[in-house]
């Protein structure tokens, strides 16, 4: 029988990427799908911590197999910023456009352009934690390019592409990404069990 999951999220994005990658293998379910209407506060300092308050709050208040992710955009030059706080870096509102402006600004005059997107999930799978990490290096670029995605993708070029994940489009970011890797990880677990 198919196990049914509950991914932590509302992000419509991460959840079509998820069920692209996950294909048939599981029976997901969103935060939606459960009726839970709560934005569920993302208060830890790292992407596991954050990705495991996710995971813990369906768990705890549902008592569901469950998982929760967390990405963030580590910047070299940047001493790793925005990473956990890669929503809002530019404020409350999590506007895209405005945090891809803050990080052109803040590396305007920066030689050093090297940056990866990491993703933490954390599964609790009849009450065990499990962890798993998906890392994509790259870099970010000097001007926006490209309209497929969203968040950071239209400045992030990853590693042996020209183009930015926003120009290479859902297909083929999901084969490389950060998240696919993770959530490849979390597949393959869930096979050899
Ligand atoms: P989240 O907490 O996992 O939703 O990620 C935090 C923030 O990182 C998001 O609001 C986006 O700005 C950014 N982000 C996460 N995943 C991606 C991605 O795949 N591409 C571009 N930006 C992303």
């Amino acid at each position: 029988m198919k196990k049914k999951l509950v991914f932590a999220t509302n992000n419509l994005h991460k959840l079509e990427e998820v069920l692209l990658i996950l294909g048939d293998k599981v029976d997901l379910l969103s935060l939606k799908d459960i009726h839970c209407d709560t934005d569920i506060p993302e208060t830890a300092d790292t992407l596991e911590g954050n990705a495991l308050l996710k995971a813990e709050y369906v768990y705890n208040n549902y008592v569901m197999n469950c998982f929760g992710d967390d990405t963030g955009l580590e910047i070299e030059a940047l001493n790793n910023e925005p990473g956990v706080y890669s929503a809002r870096y530019a404020g409350e509102d999590k506007n895209s456009e405005a945090n891809m402006q803050k990080v052109l600004r803040l590396l305007e005059g920066k030689e050093n352009r090297k940056a990866q997107f990491r993703t933490a999930i954390s599964l609790i799978l009849d009450g065990k934690q499990y962890l798993f990490e998906g890392i994509i290096k790259g870099k970010i670029i000097r001007e926006k390019r490209g309209e497929a995605g969203f968040g950071y993708d239209p400045i992030f070029v990853p590693e042996g592409y020209d183009q930015t994940f926003a120009e290479l489009g859902t297909n083929v970011k999901n084969q490389i990404s950060h998240r696919a890797q993770a959530i490849n990880k979390l597949c393959e677990f869930l096979r050899s069990i």
